[in-house]
């Protein structure tokens, strides 16, 4: 039997420059903030020039541009969302590192080294 919680560690902070490329941010984090708030889980972009095509769990797609500057790329880096989408089923852990996700503008990854 399970009592209690265990392995409880606090989750490291992972940095990324506020000027990250959009595509890449959600290739890494895999999540999505629609425009009513709800955060999905991305189960696969596709990138065509300076758009994307996001999949999610629940079967939405969302075209995007790379814009620093669009709605959602603020929401991203400010982390704001009004709620999970229960279909995704988003797991704890996934929010959890998101929340230990910080943008910064002189220090962090670009994420320019990712193999894709
Ligand atoms: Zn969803």
């Amino acid at each position: 039997m399970v009592t209690g919680k265990k392995d409880i560690k606090p989750v490291k902070k992972r940095y990324y420059r506020k000027r990250v490329p959009v595509f890449k941010l959600i290739d890494k984090i895999k999540l999505w903030p629609s425009r009513t708030g709800q955060l999905h889980g991305i189960r696969s972009i596709e990138i065509t020039g300076g758009m994307a095509r996001l999949t999610t769990h629940c079967n939405k797609e969302f075209v995007i541009n790379n814009s620093l500057n669009s709605r959602a790329a603020r929401w991203l880096r400010n982390k704001w969302f009004a709620g999970v989408c229960p279909e995704c089923g988003v797991p704890g852990w996934k929010l959890e590192k998101y929340s230990a996700t910080l943008f910064k503008r002189h220090h962090g990854s670009m994420l320019l080294k990712n193999k894709d």
